[in-house]
């Protein structure tokens, strides 16, 4: 049997094992000169005026959201259809996520539905750009605008995006990245925060590492030694030099891994257009989807098997494939602490029950997509009965 296709892999090659040597040689392993490189050089790529390194996509949604004074007693407006930690992170602020449901097409949180979710207790909306297609941001800056309300975007799938010719990462106050192993770059583990306010990027540095007031880069600079004063009890999201390595060799290979992911997704498209399922939606215009994931929606009453039942037969097939999402409102705590009935969210939990992403690393090889796709559509032929 061949190998097993797994699903989200990273590419990690020879570059990145030198330079995490080099690291480990300069005994710089901490916060150091390579987290600054890593942090001038990802603010040039999205095209922000600064970037602030942290241990997780999770830990800059954290801050940011403190950093937008979000507190106990506030509201934050986000979609369902997201990773758990999106939503995680509000209750880790002290305050309460509110859903808004998203478009079945897009899978983007539906801006003509967030108005009737906003309160006097709203703070801040949260936008998720699903699987690398830019949200309507245009249309949520100006609901924020008009109700005063911050904009803090997830943008964990959309590295490489783009709305209306400006970079992810340029548009709104605060935009944070993910850098985990299946993300379309890795460290390892990380995440990063795009501003172009400066004082802002102060604060989330110091916040970052304990509430210091001055970084431990320069703590331990060869300047001498500098007292530092605690201004905030701050967090430990400090990047490390080691996971910055990672970070300076995967960036300059972003736009081309993004074509050959292009590609993938072109075949994918032409090869499933037939199956009983609907295909992911096509980019919208002067957007530039950062193709994260691949995700179909099966059409399961055709079918007449489940998602879960597609899933165990790609596996049997060597194909290891993802669930993006079932969604937050579905999840247990949420569930049982908020009351929410599966049908409240009703097209979040309509793509919960059918959606199935297939690999879509830029590692993957012409025959492994070849494969992928001849088990796609024997799992997915309808057999007549009759
Ligand atoms: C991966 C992911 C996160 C969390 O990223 P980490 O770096 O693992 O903390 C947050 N939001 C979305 C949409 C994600 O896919």
């Amino acid at each position: 049997m061949s190998e097993y296709i797994v699903f989200g892999q990273p590419i990690l090659g020879d570059e990145e094992i030198a330079e995490v040597t080099d690291t480990l040689r300069s005994c710089w392993i901490g916060t150091g000169p390579r987290t600054a490189r890593f942090e001038d050089q990802f603010a040039e790529y999205v095209g922000a005026r600064h970037a602030v390194a942290v241990n997780s996509c999770t830990a800059a949604l954290h801050l940011s959201l403190l950093a937008s004074g979000v507190g106990p007693g506030d509201e934050v407006i986000t979609t369902p259809l997201t990773f758990a930690s999106t939503a995680n992170v509000i209750l880790h602020a002290g305050a309460m996520p509110v859903f808004v449901d998203v478009d079945r097409e897009t899978m983007n949180i539906d801006p003509s539905q967030i108005e009737a979710a906003i309160t006097q207790n709203t703070k801040a909306i949260l936008p998720v750009h699903f699987g690398g297609r830019p949200c309507e941001m245009e249309a949520i800056g100006a609901i924020a605008d008009r109700f005063g309300l911050k904009v803090i975007e997830d943008a964990a799938h959309c590295i490489e995006g783009r709305y209306q010719k400006q970079k992810i990462g340029s548009i709104s106050p605060l935009t944070c990245f993910s850098f985990y192993v299946t993300k379309n770059m890795t460290t390892a583990e990380g995440g990063m925060i795009a501003t172009n306010d400066e004082q802002l990027a102060t604060t989330l540095k110091m916040h970052a590492l304990h509430g210091l007031s001055r970084d431990a880069w320069r703590r331990f600079s060869d300047d001498g030694y500098q007292h530092y004063e605690v201004v905030y009890p701050g967090f430990k999201y400090n990047m490390t030099d080691l996971q910055a390595a990672l970070g300076l060799c995967q960036l300059p290979k972003l736009e081309q891994w993004l074509r050959r992911r292009e590609e993938i997704w072109q075949q994918y498209d032409e090869a499933f257009a037939e199956l009983p399922c609907w295909l992911p939606s096509p980019a919208a215009s002067e957007t530039r989807h950062a193709r994260h994931l691949y995700t179909l929606l099966l059409d399961i009453d055709q079918l007449g098997k489940s998602r879960d039942q597609v899933m165990r037969e790609l596996h049997e097939l060597g194909i290891g494939v993802g669930v993006h999402y079932r969604a937050v409102h579905l999840h247990q705590y949420y569930r049982e602490r908020f009351g929410y009935e599966a049908d409240q969210f009703p097209n979040a939990n309509w793509i919960s029950q059918r959606t199935i992403s297939l690999p879509l690393s830029a590692k993957l090889t012409a025959d492994q997509v070849d494969r992928i796709i001849s088990a796609m559509t024997s799992t997915l032929s309808v057999t007549q009965l009759n």
